[in-house]
């Protein structure tokens, strides 16, 4: 399968730009969204616009999502005018949304009964990483259904990993989400305090930055906190979502997470004050003293 013909469901801030990606490789795509004038955005690029979900299906070798949630994922492959009931007999299917685990074992199962084969596939990376095609894929499901796959993921993606069956890849998306917003909620606290302790913000924060604490991440969403500019890269209430499904995660694996359930507590705290449609960085809103 060289060019596959691709179905893409979810055109936001991620989706958009994976489907622009696509439509610059030639690939012949038909999109799906919601909200149809994201869709109409991606027109004169050259994308076919339906108006359902199972529309776009029913002439993809190809389906792939990118939506919000476990709700909105449902939404887009289940019920009569969802993908399932469209996409042909040995389409490949596959959601690189955020997803619960139980989710997507679920959806795989109903793929199956449509005689459909399904991948999870979430990626790690952000917006200008979906622009630039460099986004990396961390698969689960049968290795003939990954290699399928491969093709249609080719322009979007740095790196393609495939990490075992069903669900593998969802895992992992949630245990390195989870990692993410336990540091991002913690550079938050630390920024907020040392704002409020009258040092030089500039020189404590260099201590931090420039030593063991200055992940990549903790760099990017520093400078986003101290310019103040939370246009939205990862929007603050999807990271609060990734940190409930890993906290769910962890009591069924039977491993219960300490870390996660406290960071949630910082996101949902943002989330409370208004600030869920905003950049993740902006967590440290919340925090800053008022005075
Ligand atoms: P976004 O900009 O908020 O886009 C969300 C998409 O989901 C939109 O297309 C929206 O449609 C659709 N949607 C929401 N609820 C729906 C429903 N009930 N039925 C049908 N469609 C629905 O989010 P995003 O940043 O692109 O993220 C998409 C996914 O990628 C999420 O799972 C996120 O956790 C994950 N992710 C994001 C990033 C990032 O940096 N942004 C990085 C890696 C992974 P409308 O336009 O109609 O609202």
């Amino acid at each position: 399968m060289n060019s596959p013909r691709v179905a893409f469901l979810g055109l936001g801030i991620m989706g958009a730009d994976m489907a622009r990606r696509l439509l610059g490789a030639g690939i012949p795509l038909t999109v799906y969204n919601r909200n149809r004038a994201k869709a109409d955005a991606l027109a004169s690029a050259g994308a076919k616009v339906v108006t359902t979900a199972r529309e776009a299906a029913s002439q993809a070798d190809v389906v792939l999502c990118m939506v919000a949630d476990d709700g909105a994922s449902r939404a887009m492959w289940l019920g009569v005018e969802g993908a399932l009931a469209g996409a042909p007999q040995g389409a490949i299917v596959a959601d690189c949304s955020t997803l619960s685990v139980g989710w997507v074992k679920e959806l795989a199962h109903a793929a199956e009964m449509c005689g459909c084969e399904f991948v999870d596939a979430p990626v790690t990376g952000s917006k200008n990483q979906a622009a630039a095609g460099e986004l990396n894929f961390i698969l689960g499901g049968s290795a003939a259904a990954v290699e399928k796959l491969r093709p249609a993921l080719g322009p979007m993606s740095k790196t393609i990993t495939h990490l075992g069956p069903t669900g593998s890849g969802a895992l992992v998306k949630l245990i390195n989400n989870f990692v993410c917003g336990v540091q991002v909620a913690s550079i938050a606290e630390a920024l907020a305090w040392i704002e409020q302790s009258g040092i030089d913000r500039t020189k404590a924060l260099s201590v931090l930055l420039d030593g063991a604490p200055g992940s990549p991440l903790v760099k990017v969403v520093t400078s986003r906190m101290i310019a103040g500019d939370f246009t939205p890269n990862f929007m603050l209430k999807l990271m609060a979502k990734d940190l409930s499904y890993a906290t769910k995660e962890s009591i069924v694996s039977g491993r219960p997470l300490a870390t996660a359930p406290a960071a949630l507590e910082v996101f949902q705290r943002a989330v409370d004050a208004g600030h869920g449609e905003k950049d993740m960085s902006a967590v440290v809103e919340a925090l800053r003293s008022k005075g």
